[in-house]
């Protein structure tokens, strides 16, 4: 009695123990994840500077901003079939009345930083993505806020955030309901003409209300067209499309519209400036976002008070062949960056360049003087090196004086002095010199923008890498010594760590907040600096397992420990480029079929090894093929359900010579799973040929896929738990539901999978027995159990770091060989058709993530025997698991983006949530592998016992 109250006891412990473990590597993991978003997102703007304006009077009063959303440069500027322009009004304008260009925009190529960049002057910060891309993440000075009033029409989306940060009752937006579901659901030019219309409206009424016409005749006013109709379709029907282009010559027509009626207005005083632009291009394809030239090249045309005439000119430099393909080569062709256009409209009207703009003005569009121009980049180069100022002393100020590197390249002696020469070049009117010395210095601003903006990343990176290293060689030290306690025996005593090491400890830990105090720093910062101490504390406490290590290591001839350490490196260095090259993935495989020559069993058993390097070879072959869900193959899917029918066929015959006592129960219940395989290939193939007929999916189809789903949950806990018998019943049921979810080649994916992981089982078998271990039983007779006998458990080998890494090899491949993440994110519908038709996204995102589990549960239960059979300890496999996703982690962390599109950003980060997760995942996968293999039910009436 009292033995088992031990045993229970100790076990006890030990499972508290464990527990105790998980929580905190829970909680050092969620910092991991919590500090790239203090270390890479992070708002680049600073607040506090005075605003600039010159102080010569503007050439305009007011300014009509139109923004065509979604319009690309070149389907603006050229020609249509018949050499006619398809904005004829445009065209004119550029010929005739105004300047015009291209405006590079930066990625992400999306409405929101778009039109931050060109109506605030910056490129919008990543940070709004730690902030969920709601409006306003941060605030910010804009045109529109530093304008006298500013009347906008066009979507809510849109104009809100800009109305939102504005102070004050000076900014009206007008927007149609974004919810009205039917608004423009026929024709989404009605987009467009319903800005035009209440443009018309607004001037109309405008006559008869004294407030409103004082108001409109004010000085510094904007108007902000937002035309939505273009981008809307081009999502819908691609900008090659009739409607994209038509919508192009109604917007041109509708802008025609309303420089008249505006001229008209003001009794043509030549004193409005407009400025003609889109937010973003368009791929050819109808999306926008990332950094293809179809997306980032946008229209930009200027005309009106202040802007300089068309120029003729004999040659143009550039790089591309578009002014020859739109035969506009003898007009003047001047690019710009998308936030060069804040500053070129605020000196049109004569208002402070906005706060956070970091755009350069556009001085050749400028029709001024010269001396305009020259004080107009003056203002700019001041208002930028404000920012410099203000980002520099915020810096200073919390940054111990002996710890502070300013920014070399700009030291206050040389502000002054480039200031002080520019003023001076100004007075003797030395326009030229003064405008490029001007550049200069925003030039060099920027630089020193950026420096300050990532000064603290360094220091913060280097402390999460102490915790992650410190983290792992902590998980590595627990493997180490439980191998030790294995083979040395618990009792031996443990030395009690000195308190030299704690007191150390918390010395170094109190600097570090003294120091992290004395700087003023945010909280987030004393978690990533101090939570390195605790866990280095624990990694030097266990001093002995070290010591021990190294003089086990000090046995090993080098060159051996020098080629494993390799062999290691490269291992993690596939697995981490497998996430962005599927292909290597293959290199991978490939690698494996040729493993068995390396070691003896090519030798040993010639008919294994040559099976292991068929279907490694063949599964190398699926992260070579192109993303699932492009064009459905009905027929692969046919054929894949064929194979396993033909394979569960040898299986049956070969287990009924096997046993003579073939129990009819289990042979009811192979042929009842390959009856729903079949009936899963019959439902396939008629609901895709019902769908393709447009009638929709039939009722019995539908009744039929749910029933097999759910008794593929079941059937396999049915069958004996001999280990083959059980791994193939699941195989069959997994493969009837996946045979429903699948459109093309995936489909033979799980199955050669599993053959692979089929035939792992027996190779791991063979690599034990050559080790020398004897094995008590043959695999064909061993058989799950639930409870696992401790004693079983042996000291651990090198051939376990490979078996451990071998598994997250065959995980990765389980989630990446047939996609990758951004085909899960944009998952392919047509996969569900055989459940369901209707919209339901909850429905469907669950069906989808049990299709994406499949192969990792095949993966785990093959992993299940092999653990089995090879008696290795769960605990040491986690373990080396969390070491190995762990090394992997600290490779995305470095690959952390920020910059480029949502999409190339986000991915990036749900890389190193992935990775770091994996451990987690991998616990949970294997309890359900567990269950799927132990739990034994019983029919006919008998009661449902436990396990066997
Ligand atoms: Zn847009
Ligand atoms: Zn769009």
């Amino acid at each position: 009695m009292d033995l088992i109250l031990a045993v229970f006891l100790e076990d006890w412990l030990v499972t508290l123990d464990m527990l105790l473990f998980f929580i905190l590597g829970l909680f050092v993991h969620f910092v991991f994840f919590g500090s790239i978003f203090d270390i890479y997102f992070t708002s680049p703007l600073v607040h506090g500077m005075t605003p600039q304006f010159t102080p010569l009077p503007p050439p305009a009063k007011r300014l009509v901003l139109f923004v065509a959303d979604g319009l690309r440069a070149d389907t603006l500027y050229e020609l249509d079939e018949n050499g006619n322009s398809r904005a004829p009004f445009i065209r004119n304008i550029i010929m005739h009345e105004g300047s015009w260009g291209l405006s590079h925009t930066r990625v992400p190529t999306e409405s929101r930083p778009g039109h931050v960049a060109l109506i605030a002057g910056f490129y919008e910060d990543v940070s709004a993505v730690a902030k969920g891309w709601k409006e306003n993440p941060v605030e910010f000075d804009s045109l529109i806020n530093e304008s006298k009033y500013t009347w906008s029409w066009g979507s809510p989306d849109i104009l809100t955030m800009f109305a939102k940060g504005a102070y004050g009752d000076h900014v009206f937006t007008y927007t149609y309901d974004a919810d009205s579901e039917d608004f423009g659901a026929h024709d989404v030019t009605k987009l467009d003409t319903w800005v035009f219309d209440k443009v018309k409206e607004f001037f109309h009424a405008a006559r008869n209300n004294q407030s409103l016409f004082s108001k409109l005749n004010e000085e510094k006013i904007v108007f902000f067209l937002h035309l939505l109709g273009i981008d809307t379709n081009g999502h819908a029907h691609r900008p090659s499309s009739r409607e994209y282009k038509d919508n192009i010559k109604l917007v041109d027509a509708g802008m025609k519209e309303m420089v008249s009626i505006l001229e008209h207005f003001y009794g043509n005083d030549g004193k409005t400036a407009f400025i003609f632009t889109s937010d973003h291009g368009m791929t050819d394809w109808g999306s926008h976002g990332a950094g293809h030239p179809s997306e980032t090249l946008t229209p930009f045309v200027t005309w009106g008070a202040g802007i300089k005439y068309p120029q003729k000119v004999s040659a143009q430099k550039f790089d591309d062949a578009f002014l020859k393909e739109w035969r506009l080569e003898s007009w003047k062709r001047q690019d710009i960056h998308q936030a060069d256009i804040a500053p070129l409209m605020a000196s049109l009207i004569g208002v402070p360049f906005p706060l956070n703009s970091v755009g350069i003005l556009p001085v050749d569009y400028l029709n001024n003087t010269d001396l305009f121009k020259a004080e107009s980049m003056f203002t700019n180069a001041i208002q930028i090196l404000e920012q410099f100022k203000v980002k520099m002393t915020q810096k200073k100020e919390v940054t111990l004086p002996f710890l502070f590197i300013p920014f070399k390249l700009l030291p206050e002696s040389k502000q002054l002095n480039i200031v002080r020469k520019a003023r001076s070049y100004i007075k003797q009117r030395k326009y030229d010199e003064a405008v490029s010395l001007c550049k200069e210095l925003i030039h060099l601003a920027l630089k020193g923008l950026s420096y300050y903006h990532t000064y603290d990343r360094f220091f913060l990176a280097i402390n999460v890498v102490l915790g992650f290293l410190g983290w792992t060689s902590y998980a590595f030290l627990l493997i180490i010594k439980s191998h030790f306690n294995l083979t040395r025996g618990v009792n031996k005593e443990v030395k009690k760590p000195s308190h030299l090491l704690s007191c150390s400890c918390i010395a170094i830990g109190v600097f570090v907040a003294f120091f992290l105090l004395l700087q003023d720093c945010p909280w987030t910062y004393y978690i990533y600096c101090l939570l390195p101490v605790p866990i280095w504390y624990a990694v030097l406490r266990e001093f002995q397992v070290i010591q021990d290590f190294v003089t086990l290591l000090l046995t090993v001839p080098p060159s051996y420990f020098v080629g494993y350490l390799l062999v290691f490196i490269l291992g993690i260095e596939i697995l981490v480029l497998s996430f962005f090259y599927r292909y290597m993935l293959t290199a991978g495989l490939l690698a494996f079929a040729g493993w068995p020559f390396i070691t003896q069993l090519w030798t040993r058993a010639k008919s294994i090894s040559l099976s292991w390097i068929f279907f490694s070879l063949l599964l190398a072959a699926f992260p070579l093929m192109p993303v699932v869900g492009r064009k459905p193959d009905i027929f692969l899917v046919m054929g894949a359900g064929l194979l396993v029918l033909l394979l569960s066929l040898c299986v049956l015959t070969s287990l009924i010579k096997r046993k003579d006592s073939f129990i009819n129960e289990e042979l009811l219940l192979h042929l009842f799973q390959m009856l729903s395989v079949v009936l899963s290939m019959c439902v396939t193939y008629s609901t895709h040929s019902s769908l393709r007929k447009k009638q929709g999916l039939p009722l019995l189809n539908q009744i039929i896929s749910w029933l097999i789903l759910a008794f593929s949950l079941v059937l396999p806990l049915l069958s004996p738990t001999s280990l083959f018998e059980r791994l193939f019943s699941i195989l069959l049921s997994l493969m009837s539901t996946y045979i429903l979810l699948s459109t093309g080649y995936e489909a033979l994916f799980p199955l050669v999978l599993s053959c692979l992981m089929f035939v792992w089982i027996q190779v791991e078998q063979e690599t034990l027995q050559q080790r020398g271990i004897s094995c008590k039983q043959k695999v064909t007779s061993v058989r799950f159990t639930c409870s696992t006998d401790i004693t079983q458990f042996r000291q651990l080998y090198l051939d376990d770091v490979r078996r451990a890494f071998f598994l997250v090899f065959f995980l990765v491949t389980a989630f990446f060989g047939t996609g990758n993440i951004a085909s899960v994110n944009s998952f392919d519908l047509a996969s569900v058709y055989c459940f369901l038709t209707v919209f339901s996204p909850f429905m469907m995102g669950a069906l989808m993530m049990w299709k994406i589990l499949i192969p990792f549960v095949l993966v785990m239960c093959a992993f299940e025997a092999v653990q089995l059979t090879t008696q290795l300890s769960s605990k040491s496999l986690f373990l080396m698991v969390l070491v190995i996703s762990d090394i992997m982690a600290l490779h995305f962390f470095f690959l952390v983006k920020d910059y480029g599109s949502w999409l190339d950003i986000g991915t990036s980060i749900s890389h190193y949530v992935i990775v770091m997760s994996m451990t987690i995942v991998l616990v949970f996968l294997n309890g359900l592998a567990h269950l799927l293999t132990t739990k034994k039910l019983r029919l006919c009436g008998k009661p449902k016992s436990h396990l066997i």
